[in-house]
């Protein structure tokens, strides 16, 4: 859908909640969603601001210089279509094809795989990515020997699975952390055995990041067709890890700060065919939230956000969460050494 773009929305309350909406270039809402909660992830912001480029050749394929540029002008009060264009444009020559519909989990992660891969500066790209980082330990324990194998990754997003009636956010992320049985062509290799037998799996967390985002796996894949869950699933505005997943931490648990703010939703509403996607967000500086849809932006409340917890046939759900970690009283915070 086309509209003709408001520089900035007119129901602003003063100049620091100001925000803007983005045009929609045929089938960009996707990438539009994603610019929205970026430009409200300002940590992301300040990090690309600091990076200069300098060794960057071919500026436009290099998807972190165009996302600063984009998200510098979202800031600003200079021309955007430009530097929107741009990114749309180097999204493209990087594979995430224009005038096509997207996965925004998929097109999330890709991102910030782009960041890893393209940015010279890799300190600043490692900083960038710990941002999101979620470390986690995956025990694998073979039911026959019961040896266990265990083995330390992370993950930039939490996917979690939701059942076709009611879920609660915690009810997903507590099944996340739930051991599972891994049988039949599922097994996996033991060392002890010498061959794939039947295992458990369990993950706990060694540590939490800065920001904390959520994907609600709401596309599932049966028969070569994909279905989409329009089920409910309802979330916080505010989310404590400490009494939610508790159980998952592992013994070797950073504690660095476990409460929560939410300050970013994906939605998506349609079908998995044709869909449109729309962000919630928090801006920098404001406890306000807003909805834009592309180019529209409006204030709203926290009741229309939690319209989106889905369960209403064919309407609006949320299908990624991006929460803050809440800043801890001096002397409080721990060490990560
Ligand atoms: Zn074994």
């Amino acid at each position: 859908m086309l509209r003709i773009n408001s520089w900035f929305s007119s129901s602003m309350r003063g100049l620091s909640c100001r925000m803007r909406g983005l045009t929609n270039y045929h089938l960009s809402c996707c990438v539009n969603t994603l610019l929205q909660t970026f430009s409200a992830t300002w940590e992301l912001a300040d990090l690309l601001d600091k990076w200069e480029a300098a060794g960057v050749r071919a500026d436009g394929r290099n998807v972190p210089l165009q996302l600063k540029r984009v998200l510098g002008a979202m800031q600003s009060n200079h021309h955007l279509p430009s530097p929107h264009h741009d990114f749309l444009h180097c999204l493209d020559r990087n594979n995430v094809r224009l005038h096509t519909q997207h996965d925004a989990d998929e097109v999330f992660l890709f991102i910030l795989n782009c960041i890893q891969q393209q940015m010279d500066d890799k300190s600043l790209a490692f900083q960038i990515c710990s941002l999101y980082k979620i470390s986690v330990e995956t025990h694998l324990q073979c039911l026959e020997c019961s040896s266990v194998q265990t083995e330390t990754s992370y993950l930039l997003n939490m996917p979690l699975h939701i059942k076709d009636s009611h879920n609660s956010l915690e009810g997903c992320m507590k099944s996340f952390f739930e051991h599972h049985e891994l049988k039949g062509r599922n097994c996996c290799f033991c060392a002890q055995c010498g061959r794939k037998t039947p295992s458990k799996q369990g993950v706990k967390l060694l540590s939490l990041p800065p920001v904390l985002c959520m994907h609600l796996k709401r596309f599932r894949n049966s028969h070569g067709f994909t279905q989409k869950l329009n089920c409910q699933v309802t979330f916080p505005e505010t989310l404590d890890l400490s009494e939610t997943v508790k159980e998952a931490f592992s013994t070797n648990f950073v504690q660095n700060g476990c409460t929560y703010t939410l300050y970013a939703v994906v939605v998506h509403s349609g079908t998995a065919m044709m869909g449109h996607y729309t962000a919630f967000v928090r801006p920098r500086g404001t406890q306000c939230w807003y909805h834009a849809d592309d180019s529209h932006v409006v204030e709203v409340s926290w009741k229309e956000v939690q319209t989106v917890y889905g369960g209403r046939g064919l309407g609006q759900t949320a299908y990624m969460l991006m929460y803050r970690r809440d800043e801890q009283p001096e002397g409080e915070q721990a060490s990560s050494s």
